[in-house]
């Protein structure tokens, strides 16, 4: 495989290639990113000094269309991770068909330690750095890990200034007032909620009042812990960087929710128990569900998980090798590229909607969103009872078929040496 790629990207990958029906030239043609931009963005901050920070993009591949995928901003940002994540949307780009392909970008930078100034000053001075490398046509950012609504917003903006023209179709997961869709902040969650009600019956038939642990609590994790505990769910536990809360008769979401709005921390809880952040993965609950960072979920604490399914909101929060370890124990892994495509499906409705100059109603949004979440989570579950396939395996080769079939409509071997 190739260093471009971190280790898990690659595992899933080749294993994937076992199982679908791809050319040599698509193999080849994916093992690496199309392009990786790095670039330092100087910063003046509110006391006068300067500070320059590390940006990304990464387009990985644009085969289906440009590519796409949010921009994160968070310490650990690095040119390896943006790759393995651009990666990543490649694959959740085909597994929901959206006529896109995969990119991604951050920047490495602790945003609570930026003033409200000092963000927009970033978030204007990286889309300057990367103007060149992004385009309605070409590639399309969108928000992830600490990035809002109002960051895209400003960072339209700058692109509209750079470029002299409106072009809100650059950027999706905008706030409404400048071109967003009604829907957009709640669609990871959604998108989730759908997976996981088609899928329930496949995962946990057996149980009336599912029990579910949740690790992240931001905008994806907490808007799914609440419709989850709407639907019937039992929410036992919640955490965030600075707290995880228990209760086994299940929590207070909404509380949780408004105590977290008012003090920025899940910390001193109005509801629950305080519990270490690690005793939160081994919970006895019949979902666990990863809603925060890549490797939560690795070799050292894979074997104190005792959910019966893991659902992965977060992008690869379960690493290759732990992934293998819950293959043999039994606990069935629903895959980031489908649980957390939520995200992206309704980025593209809102860039169609910006090409149209068109607005779209909220249950529009809705309905279309449900009925892709429906029908590719079915489309999985089939191809994995089919081909004996995990539930991992079976979206990646799902996902490869449709990469696969758009590489090879360009030629392969085949076409060039005349045995086609
Ligand atoms: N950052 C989200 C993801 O990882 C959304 C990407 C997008 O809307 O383009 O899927």
């Amino acid at each position: 495989m190739t260093e471009d790629l971190l280790d898990d990207a690659a595992v899933r990958f080749l294993e994937a290639c076992q199982h679908a029906e791809l050319s040599e030239d698509a193999r080849e043609r994916l093992r690496r990113p199309n392009s990786s931009l790095k670039v330092s963005i100087p910063v003046r901050m509110d006391d006068g000094s300067m500070r320059t920070f590390a940006g990304y993009r990464v387009r990985y591949d644009d085969t289906r269309g440009p590519a796409k995928g949010g921009i994160r901003f968070h310490p650990s940002v690095t040119a390896a991770e943006v790759t393995t994540l651009a990666f990543w949307m490649t694959f959740k780009t085909a597994v929901m068909d959206l006529p896109f392909g995969g990119g991604k970008g951050g920047v490495s930078v602790d945003p609570k330690e930026l003033s409200v100034a000092e963000l927009e000053r970033l978030s204007r001075g990286y889309i300057a750095a990367i103007a060149d490398v992004i385009g309605p046509d070409v590639d399309v950012p969108a928000p992830d890990v600490a990035t809002n609504e109002m960051v895209m917003g400003w960072m339209a903006h700058e692109y509209a200034k750079i470029t002299r023209a409106h072009q809100p179709a650059v950027i999706t997961g905008k706030p409404l007032a400048l071109g967003g869709i009604p829907g957009r902040s709640s669609a990871t969650s959604d998108g989730a909620f759908h997976v996981i009600a088609t899928l329930r019956d496949r995962v946990l038939a057996d149980v009336d009042e599912p029990t579910a642990a949740i690790q992240g609590f931001g905008n994806a994790g907490a808007q799914l812990a609440q419709r989850l505990a709407d639907d019937g769910w039992k929410v036992v536990a919640v955490s965030d960087s600075s707290a995880a809360v228990h209760d086994p008769d299940g929590l207070d979401i909404a509380s949780l929710r408004a105590h977290k709005d008012d003090t920025g921390a899940l910390s001193d809880p109005p509801v629950g128990e305080e519990i270490d952040a690690e005793a939160l993965l081994a919970l006895e609950v019949d979902a666990l569900i990863p809603s925060a960072l890549e490797g939560a979920i690795h070799a050292d604490n894979v074997g104190d998980v005792r959910a019966r399914v893991v659902f992965e909101v977060a992008n690869g929060p379960v690493t290759a090798d732990a992934d293998a370890i819950l293959d043999d124990a039994g606990v069935e892994v629903v895959p980031d590229i489908l649980v957390n495509a939520g995200g992206v499906t309704v980025s593209w409705m809102e860039w169609v909607a910006n090409r149209q100059g068109e607005q779209v109603a909220e249950q529009d949004v809705s309905a279309r969103l449900e009925a892709r979440m429906v029908a590719e989570s079915e489309a999985i579950a089939t191809l994995a009872d089919e081909q004996d396939l995990r539930l991992r395996t079976a979206a990646y080769v799902h996902a490869l078929n449709r990469l696969g079939a758009a590489i090879d409509a360009t030629g392969t071997v085949a076409t060039f040496n005349g045995t086609s």
